[in-house]
């Protein structure tokens, strides 16, 4: 039995996803087209870039038949909750590491208790350690404290070389649609393997939600991994983090719910919104020039259970 086909029967993703042109006209009067790349719509349970980078990675758990799935993330993670889902979906107990021991004495808050719902076991670990989890001994402790060990070891975020490479076909989607393709970043996972996928003379622009400025040296080196030749295609777009990961001030509150309103498109505020704002933004800079199609992708859609 094929079993790389069984996901995409079993899961039915909407694929390629849609793209929505849109007219507003803080985009118009700088004569840049705007289109929307909807990957909110591939799957409700794992929209987006979610979809894009787990999908090849439970290709291998299922072909490999390994008996549970084990990643980690923070208490809002929207990676922690796709992969709760397509566990529940797909049958794959799952094993969730998660920043911070201080929450395991309190209730769930929204994201994890959706976790929880999805049949996914959670184990709240010190910060200190959760940041040491790279280091092949602490791995291997938080493994085998989590009741893991032999499991398919998905990455925070779900940024490994497999991820990247399956959103190089997000990218390979695009050709010929736009000239200039936009992705918010947080592990840089998606912009890494949407680069790989253009083509000739299209160019991609990151903006990171994170504050930070390690973010580009981490994009190569995933981008190293996963493809033989990186390419230099790419830049990232800095200051609009909005004082950093899931942040949502007034102003960008404000600027999303009317964006919302003008086009009918449910607004994710911790990625999504920044993404939009900030090319609003590099827009009215004269960033694009006059003729420039412009695809924002929208990763993902606003969860009813808060930020994350
Ligand atoms: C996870 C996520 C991202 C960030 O993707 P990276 O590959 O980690 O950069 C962007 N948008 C949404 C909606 C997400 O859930």
């Amino acid at each position: 039995m094929n079993r790389s086909v069984d996901l995409d029967l079993l899961l039915q993703p909407r694929l390629p996803s849609p793209v929505q042109e849109v007219r507003d006209e803080r985009f118009e009067r700088y004569g840049v087209r705007l289109v929307l790349k909807r990957d909110d719509l591939v799957h409700p349970q794992l929209p987006g870039n979610k979809w894009r980078k787990l999908a090849p990675n439970l290709r291998v758990a299922l072909a490999d038949g390994v008996g549970r799935i084990v990643t980690f993330g923070g208490a809002y993670s929207n990676h922690l909750r796709a992969t709760a889902a397509a566990g529940r979906l797909l049958g794959i107990p799952t094993v969730g590491v998660v920043r911070g021991e201080e929450l395991a004495g309190r209730p769930l808050n929204a994201s994890l208790a959706r976790c929880a719902a999805d049949g996914m076991r959670l184990h709240f670990v010190p910060r200190s350690l959760y940041r040491r989890k790279a280091e092949p001994e602490v791995l291997a402790g938080l493994l085998a404290q989590a009741g893991a060990q032999g499991a398919y070891v998905v990455p925070e975020g779900g940024s490994n070389a497999a991820a990247v490479a399956g959103c190089a076909e997000l990218g390979r989607e695009l050709r010929g649609a736009a000239d200039v393709v936009a992705v918010a970043c947080g592990t840089g996972g998606t912009l890494a393997g949407l680069a790989a996928g253009l083509g000739a003379g299209q160019r991609a622009v990151g903006v990171p939600v994170l504050e930070g400025g390690f973010l580009a040296a981490e994009i190569r080196s995933l981008q190293r991994a996963a493809f033989e030749a990186p390419p230099a295609n790419w830049e990232l777009a800095e200051g609009y983090a909005w004082g950093g990961y899931a942040r949502v001030p007034q102003a960008l509150e404000a600027f999303a719910a009317d964006f919302e309103q003008r086009h009918q498109l449910p607004v994710e505020r911790v990625y999504v919104a920044k993404l939009l704002h900030a090319l609003t933004d590099l827009t009215a800079a004269g960033r694009f020039p006059t003729g420039t199609t412009l695809a924002a992708v929208v990763t993902g859609h606003p969860e009813p259970s808060g930020p994350g």
